[in-house]
Formats: C-alpha cells, structure tokens, sequence
C-alpha cells in the first residue's frame, strides 16, 4: 500500500545550516536513487531465482520515473539539503542511457553553487564497455560489490555464471577511466563465504581500492534471512586485525555508514557495514526514491508516498519541497536500532519491499 503525501504537511523544521530535520533531527543528506528494478545476476541472497524467474513481472517502461523526472527530484532535494545522490538499482548500468541521466545530475548544483557528491553502486559487469562514458557523463565514483574471489563460488553467488575475471576487468576499466578510487562491497554471509573475509581483505590491501564488509541484512522478505545466517562485522575486525593490525579512523562526514579502519603499515583502509550488530540509524541521513517513484524514509520501510503521481499531475516545484519537507519533518524511522534491541532470533515478519526494488 501506498501512502499519500500529507495534504497539509507540517512546517518544516529547518536549520539555516543543516536543511530538513526529522522527528529525530536528522537531517536530510543522502538520496538513494534507483533507476530499474532490473538485474542481469540473481544473487542468491538479494533475487533468489525461485523468486525472480522468467515469469516475473518487472516494471514496465512508463512506470519508471523518467531521466527529467529524477533530475526534478534531485534537483529539489538538493535545495533542502541532499549533498550526496547514489544511482543504484537493480542493475544500474542496464537502464539504458544512464549516462544522459547522470549528465543531468552532474550538472545540479547546491544553493552555494557546489558540486553534490554523485556516485553510482554497480555490479561491475557492464564496467568494461561503459566506464568510459559514465566519467564523461560526469560520474565520480563508482562502488562495486564483490562478494567471493574464488571463480566457483562467485558464479554460485550471482547465479548466472557470470564470471569474476570480467568484474575484477571492470574495476580496472573504471579506474582508467577515472572514476577511482574504486570502493568495493563485500555481503558476508555465514557458511557462503566468511571462510574469503582474510583473503578479501588482502587482495585489495595496498590498492588504493576500500573494501567495506556488510552484514548480510534482513532486508525483502525473499532471502530466507535468519540471525544465524550474519557475521558481526566485531568477528570480521578481529580476523584481519590478528593478520594486518588496524586501527580506528574518523568518519570521513557525518552519518558515514561503514566504520572505518586504517591498516596500521598504511596499506590503506577497510570499512565494516554493520547494519545488524550496530545499527546506525541515530545518525541515519538516507532517503531512498524507488524505481517507480515512492519515497521511502527507510530500507526497511513498508511502505513508500508516490511521488510520481504529484509529478505527473503538474505539481510545481514548491509543491513537490512542500511534500518532500512533510515526509522528511515527519520521519521517525529507525528500524535497525529496534531490531537488535529487540534482539530478535528471526526476522520480524512484516512485509518489507525487496533491495533490488527500492535501492541498496
Ligand atoms: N546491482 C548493484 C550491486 O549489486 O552492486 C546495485 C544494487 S545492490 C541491491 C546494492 C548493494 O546491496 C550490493 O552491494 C549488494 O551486495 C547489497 N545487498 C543486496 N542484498 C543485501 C542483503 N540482504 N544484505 C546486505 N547487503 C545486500
Ligand atoms: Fe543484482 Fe545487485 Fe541484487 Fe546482485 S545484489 S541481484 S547484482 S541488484
Ligand atoms: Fe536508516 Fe532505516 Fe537503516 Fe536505520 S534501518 S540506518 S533508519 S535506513
């Protein structure tokens, strides 16, 4: 269900420095944009096969927000305060022109005639062919999740056979095109592979390429998720830590969601994501504008205010602020801090919407 944008929505609490607060003064930095619901892997843990075969019914075309549409979005949150925008899907790089869409947002600028932080969450396989055009378009990093370097197991995990060799390629195709340093995910899953956590760690030590560590999260309610199933990103610190010494680093901006840690004999960095043992929801900055165009304050929202029938039914730009200031004012969310209060074995059963749906 969908909920609707509040007729009169509250007045804004605003900080002349900070922009929108929410009910819990956070303020409003980070908007998750996904561009296609679409994927060419089935990850095991994000669109499980059994669930997204050939059957499913993804969007149709028209459903989508339009390239204008995101930008007007953008540009929009971008004067009440979003800094940072991350294109992130599905597969971002499979919406076709995706390179006219960052033009657009590469062109916004802040109220003090700033860049805005623009990056973009791949899986890497389209990199080799279009790194090229993405850093042209005016990208400016990207971040590509590798799970495994072991060939079987990579292939096991993306469930399409698709093959590590031309995601490691991809990564080089995106650092000569300049859009490095190149950040790298890792989701650790319990029995998948925490047995790689070491040798992650040290294929990309001394690159100049972060790793950030996730714990595999209770995000959709397709992956089976279960408490058991998490590796605390406390055990992933201690196994690296006892091989290459690490020490703590400061948050590089407010509401930085990896921790990081700098190897000691300055081989560079990693983060740990630590979305279940040490949720950061205090001091969670994100908003998240699906592939349809539903706002959702959280990632495990249930559900989402379409923004899409206010852009399509002519709404001007003060009203579409008015709308996105009374969602922001009223969010309250903090789901990940509940949750491990709560201390759960099991994922609470609530619908949540899918990863690949609203944006990782
Ligand atoms: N397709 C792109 C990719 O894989 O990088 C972008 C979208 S993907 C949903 C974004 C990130 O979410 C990826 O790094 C992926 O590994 C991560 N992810 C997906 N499902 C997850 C889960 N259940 N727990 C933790 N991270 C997850
Ligand atoms: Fe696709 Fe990314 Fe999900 Fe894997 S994690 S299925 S690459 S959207
Ligand atoms: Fe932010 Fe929701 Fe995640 Fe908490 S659970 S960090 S509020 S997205």
């Amino acid at each position: 269900m969908v909920s609707t944008v509040p007729v009169n929505p509250p007045r804004s609490r605003q900080l002349p420095s900070t922009g929108l607060l929410d009910a819990r003064q956070r303020p409003l930095r980070d908007l998750r944009i996904s561009v296609t619901d679409r994927c060419n892997f089935r990850c095991v843990y994000c669109m499980p096969k059994e669930l997204f075969g050939r059957d499913y019914q993804f969007l149709e075309r028209n459903e989508l927000l339009t390239f204008e549409e995101i930008e007007r979005v953008a540009r929009v949150s971008v004067s009440l305060g979003v800094r940072k925008l991350r294109i992130t899907g599905g597969e971002p790089l499979l919406r076709r022109g995706i390179e006219n869409l960052i033009a657009k947002l590469a062109a916004l600028r802040t109220p003090d005639g700033e860049h805005v932080d623009l990056a973009l969450t791949t899986n890497g396989s389209a990199l080799p062919v279009k790194a090229m055009a993405l850093r042209e378009a005016g990208l400016q990093r990207v971040t590509v999740s590798v799970d495994s370097l072991k060939e079987d197991r990579f292939q096991a995990i993306n469930d399409v056979k698709f093959s590590l060799s031309r995601v490691l390629d991809g990564i080089v195709a995106a650092e000569h095109a300049g859009l490095g340093p190149v950040k790298i995910n890792a989701v650790i899953k319990r029995g998948v592979n925490d047995d790689e956590v070491l040798a992650l760690a040290e294929h990309f030590r001394g690159t100049g390429r972060t790793l950030r560590f996730i714990e595999y999260m209770d995000v959709g309610s397709s992956n089976g998720w279960e408490m058991g199933d998490v590796v605390p990103s406390a055990e992933i610190l201690r196994t690296i830590n006892e091989a290459h010494p690490l020490e703590p680093l400061e948050p590089s901006h407010p509401g930085e969601t990896a921790k990081r840690w700098r190897y000691i004999d300055g081989c560079g960095e990693i983060g740990l994501i630590s979305s279940v043992t040490g949720a950061f929801c205090g001091t969670c900055t994100r908003a998240r504008i699906s592939v349809e165009g539903k706002l959702f304050t959280c990632l495990f929202a249930t559900k989402g205010t379409d923004l899409r029938s206010l852009l399509r039914g002519g709404a001007d730009d003060e009203a579409l602020a008015a709308a996105l200031t009374g969602l922001w004012n009223e969010r309250d969310d903090r789901y990940s801090e509940l949750r491990s209060r709560l201390s759960t074995e099991s994922s609470p059963t609530r619908q949540r919407i899918e990863m690949s749906y609203i944006g990782g």
